[in-house]
């Protein structure tokens, strides 16, 4: 209770929006494939921004590959055009406007009526987000480079950090606040 009053009110559930229950964890272990979705949004919102500058896509993968000795999830690579830091930005733009979506879907009538639907899209809308701008954020404070490396080159860098601070705890909010039943069903499970 104290912790609620600290955070002025944050509501303990999000309204109409269902919570998911403990069973509904195995999807979140269960699905590889919601990875490689992760990853298409992610590079998918890289590419469209660079071409729409004038750029031309010559290499991409939505699967895990290493290139030039580093690991990533997925890459795309292009060249030519007059390609500004927005190609580099666009994934956590389009990650802030994805939780905005999967929390308008989440609240529509017929998603609620459908449970495996709402599990679906919290993973694929709400999940997915914080994993994305968590990962890239984490990864380039702990060995720099990567987009919020060169967005921190480019940019200044405490707007670049407000952002994802701000968006972060955003996203963990909302999951937390979907995810709260179904955690605290583990937790007693494990006492
Ligand atoms: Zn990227």
């Amino acid at each position: 209770m104290i912790a609620r009053q600290r955070f002025g009110g944050f509501p303990a559930k999000l309204p109409g929006v269902s919570p998911l229950s403990r069973a509904d964890l195995l999807w979140l272990v269960l699905s590889p494939a919601y990875f490689v979705f992760g990853t298409a949004r992610h590079e998918l919102a890289h590419a469209v921004a660079a071409v729409a500058q004038g750029a031309t896509i010559v290499d991409w993968s939505i699967l895990p590959a290493t290139l030039r000795g580093t690991f990533y999830f997925g890459y795309v690579r292009w060249a030519g055009g007059d390609v500004t830091w927005l190609a580099t930005a666009a994934p956590y733009l389009v990650d802030l406007a994805t939780v905005a979506l999967g929390l308008a879907l989440l609240r529509l009538p017929f998603t609620r009526r459908r449970h495996w639907l709402s599990v679906n899209l919290y993973i694929l809308t709400i999940a997915s987000p914080l994993l994305d701008s968590g990962y890239q954020y984490m990864r380039s404070l702990l060995l720099d480079g990567g987009d919020v490396g060169a967005l921190l080159t480019d940019q200044p860098a405490p707007a670049v950090h407000a952002y994802f601070v701000t968006t972060i705890a955003l996203y963990a909010a909302v999951n937390l606040r979907i995810l709260g039943p179904a955690l605290r069903g583990v937790m007693s499970g494990l006492r």
